[in-house]
């Protein structure tokens, strides 16, 4: 299973739980990745926090685009399980053109 947590107000908000989670599951095989809106440039503490446990290579700034299609498209991974506070941040945002009027 992959699995992609948000950084900012997900594992912030109690990294020593998800740091037993999350080890629980690279334990287990699972691979986990730390996927966040932020900015490239924003990403030092990322990596020096939840990166040390999981790997600073699978940590992802998506700059503020949709995460699932920025995994799929820069990472070529494709998530099975999102753990994040602002799941919209998740989806595609919808082609302007097409929605409501
Ligand atoms: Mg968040």
């Amino acid at each position: 299973m992959i699995l992609a947590i948000d950084f900012d107000e997900t594992y912030t908000r109690d990294p020593e739980l998800w740091d037993g989670l999350l080890g629980a599951a690279l334990t287990r095989g699972h691979r986990v990745f730390c996927v966040s809106a932020r900015h490239e440039r924003q990403m030092g503490e990322v990596r020096a926090t939840i990166g040390r446990l999981i790997g600073p290579e699978v940590c992802f700034g998506t700059g503020g685009a949709p995460k699932r299609r920025f995994m799929a498209e820069v990472a070529d991974t494709h998530v099975d399980v999102w753990i994040d506070d602002a799941p919209e941040s998740v989806v595609e945002i919808p082609d302007p053109g097409q929605g409501p009027a």
